[in-house]
């Protein structure tokens, strides 16, 4: 299975991105985590990319596609994956069909989970407080990300509707209340 999960910070995609790879046995591929892993590898290309995220910005296109199309090429891609966080812009979207159009792969869903943005605010202050270590976990930031999302992620939502790939999910709800509508709404795929 070949699944985007898309939706605002604090939906749950990473939770539930890691709930899915365990279900069906495929990785899960968080761009985030990549960032993230880039930062504490202190090199000068991590450097870079902490500013980015600190202040709650997208990381260029140009470094995300080539970091996804190197890891979309790995073998244990086969059986399908789950991208948790890309793509995040309508041009990453573009590069996305193309690498699949290359690999000769298919998508089979595009999955939104779906919150209002007072309980994502809320959910991301108190992740931040509980210690997920994110320095972008702090209210400020969080404001920011949701911005981010609204303007250049958004748009996502139409791109994917036209192409009949879109899920809609309530993100609202138990952690396994939310895997349960997933599971219904991915059904035989
Ligand atoms: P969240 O969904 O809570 O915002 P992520 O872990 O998905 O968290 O992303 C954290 C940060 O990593 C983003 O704010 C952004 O700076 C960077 N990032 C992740 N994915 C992308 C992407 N596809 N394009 C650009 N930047 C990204």
């Amino acid at each position: 299975m070949r699944i985007i999960l898309l939706g605002p910070p604090g939906a749950g995609k990473g939770t539930q991105a890691i709930l899915m790879s365990q279900k069906y046995s495929i990785p899960h591929i968080s761009t985030g985590e990549i960032m993230r892993s880039a930062v504490s590898s202190n090199s000068s290309l991590g450097k870079e990319v902490k500013q980015y995220l600190d202040q709650g910005n997208l990381v260029p296109d140009d470094l995300v596609n080539k970091l996804v199309a190197e890891r979309l090429a790995q073998a244990d891609c086969n059986n399908g994956f789950i991208l948790d966080g890309f793509p995040r812009t309508v041009a990453q979207a573009d590069e996305l069909s193309l690498i699949l159009d290359k690999l000769k792969l298919k998508l089979d869903a595009v999955l939104q989970i779906s919150l209002a943005q007072d309980v994502l605010i809320e959910r991301i202050q108190k992740r931040g407080a509980m210690g997920s270590g994110r320095t972008d976990d702090t209210a400020e930031t969080a404001i920011k990300r949701l911005s981010v999302y609204m303007e250049k992620t958004a748009p996502l939502i139409g791109h994917y509707k036209s192409t009949n790939l879109l899920k809609v999910v309530d993100g609202l709800g138990t952690i396994e209340q939310v895997q349960d509508r997933i599971s219904k709404s991915l059904g035989n795929i």
